[in-house]
């Protein structure tokens, strides 16, 4: 019998999507072991930390959380810790001696063996690691136990070509490998079937997308692809996340204007608005470039929800390149954005730029870009009020359960009155109160009922 049988595990995921996917393959791998999950980290027998290395505040949040868990551990030795993902793959072994109560530490490329590297940690007490990079077969990683039963991710690829002078990713994730266009059509009609209304197709830079070549000798685009998946029955929405500018083809708006599940929103990281600082990050566009793409966007797919990514004080920002920013925000507009202060990163070429912007500059300037955005979004919320929107319900709010939680086709998150059992229907609501991260709604006449057999 494994020696994983029975035992409780819980995981805890910090980062991104990708990451949040990989934890539901890994409950997925774990309950196939006989684990049983838990949603409590109090209860757990094995404790997994699923990590993000995109920030040096991200990998302090896990290190002071695994400091803790070391504390509490019996005589037994329980909870088991084990640490994996980005902050596994960049740091390896070196982890156990700075946090000696880990027990195993497994790399993103490693994920369909570690209940294998957990089992033995249990079986022999000894510390396990293998950050290798040997990619194991893509398998394994469609199957887990997906969190929602009404909207899921379907990664499309993993890795990244990009080296973004700033990123760590490319390191930790390795390079890009798109999946079969075949197999994903596959996952997306089984999620479809069991009644998942709405997909994310995930990727590090999704318009980058080749996937393996189809019948008539051609590789697969993205484009391509979302029109194979927007073929699907049963389906409701289609949204994608990450775009990288550059590489946003001509097609692609109009792709979004014709399909009618695809979502009318983008997530375009720009990062900056100054030209310099954007050949300093290793972008490949300028400003006015990315400003051109958004108008495309705009004109071919009225209405459209554009967000994105910002680093404030990357190394030697100057004030006139800040301003560029500042500027470049208030020409688009953005409906939303996730704005962080730089933060170094091993094995990146920003790591050797001299960083002339002191962290008292760099937090200023974060404090200004995120009230300019809040006062935008929240200007652009309001400016729905009396206006009907379009929810894909997906549950209980979490602050008030009494109300819904949903998203707009936007992405705005759209709170409303409404039971448990409306989940996975989209529903069509009135904007009645707005802020600058939520839509307040009431049910408007049209409702349709969507079956979900999970
Ligand atoms: S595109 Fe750039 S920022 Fe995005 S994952 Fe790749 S290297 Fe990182």
């Amino acid at each position: 019998m494994s020696k994983t049988a029975k035992l409780k595990a819980y995981i805890r995921t910090y980062g991104c999507q990708m990451n949040e996917r990989d934890s539901e393959v890994i409950a997925g791998l774990l309950v196939q072991h006989g684990c049983e999950m838990v949603d409590d980290g109090e209860r757990a027998d094995i404790y997994i930390l699923n990590t993000c290395s995109v920030r040096e505040h991200a990998e302090d949040r896990v290190r002071g959380k695994v400091n803790l868990l070391s504390l509490k551990k019996g005589s037994g030795g329980k909870p088991l810790i084990a640490l994996c993902g980005c902050m596994a793959q960049a740091h390896g072994g070196r982890l156990l001696r700075a946090l000696p109560g880990l027990d195993v530490v497994c790399g993103t490329h490693r994920i369909p063996y570690l209940p294998a590297m957990i089992e033995e940690s249990l079986e022999t007490g000894a510390k396990v690691v293998d950050v290798s990079d040997d990619h194991p077969h893509q398998a394994p990683l469609r199957r887990g136990i997906r969190k929602s039963r009404v909207k899921a991710w379907v990664s499309i690829m993993r890795g990244c070509d990009n080296f973004c002078s700033y990123c760590i990713v490319p390191y930790v994730r390795g390079r890009e490998v798109s999946r079969r266009p075949g197999d994903i059509v596959h996952e997306v009609e089984g999620l479809a079937g069991r009644g998942y209304r709405e997909i994310t197709l995930l990727g590090q830079n999704v318009n980058s997308y080749r996937g393996g070549a189809s019948e008539d000798g051609d590789l697969c685009d993205f484009v391509r692809l979302l029109k194979m998946v927007n073929g699907i029955t049963g389906l409701s929405r289609i949204r994608f996340v990450t775009s990288h500018p550059k590489d946003v083809s001509g097609g692609l708006p109009g792709a979004i204007s014709r399909m009618e599940k695809v979502c009318e929103h983008i997530h375009l990281p720009v990062q900056s608005g100054s030209n310099t600082v954007l050949r300093r990050m290793n972008r490949n566009y300028t400003g006015e470039r990315y400003a051109e793409i958004v108008e495309k966007l705009r004109e071919e797919v009225p209405g459209i929800a554009v967000t994105t990514d910002i680093i404030a004080g990357f190394p030697g920002e100057t004030a006139r390149e800040f301003d560029d920013t500042v500027s470049l925000m208030e020409e688009i507009l953005f409906d939303g954005a996730y704005i962080f202060k730089y933060s170094e990163r091993p094995h990146t070429a920003a790591a050797g730029m001299e960083d002339t912007v002191p962290m008292g500059l760099k937090k200023e300037r974060l404090r200004k870009l995120i009230d300019l955005q809040m006062g935008i979004s929240r200007k652009k919320n309001r400016a729905l009020i009396g206006r009907s929107v379009e929810v894909l319900a997906e549950g209980e709010s979490p602050k008030d359960p009494s109300m819904l939680i949903g998203r707009t086709r936007g992405n705005r998150v759209a709170v409303f009155p409404g039971e448990s059992a409306d989940a996975g229907r989209i529903v069509s609501l009135m904007v009645e109160d707005a802020n600058a991260t939520t839509l307040y709604c009431r049910k408007a006449e049209r409702k349709r009922r969507i079956t979900n057999d999970q």
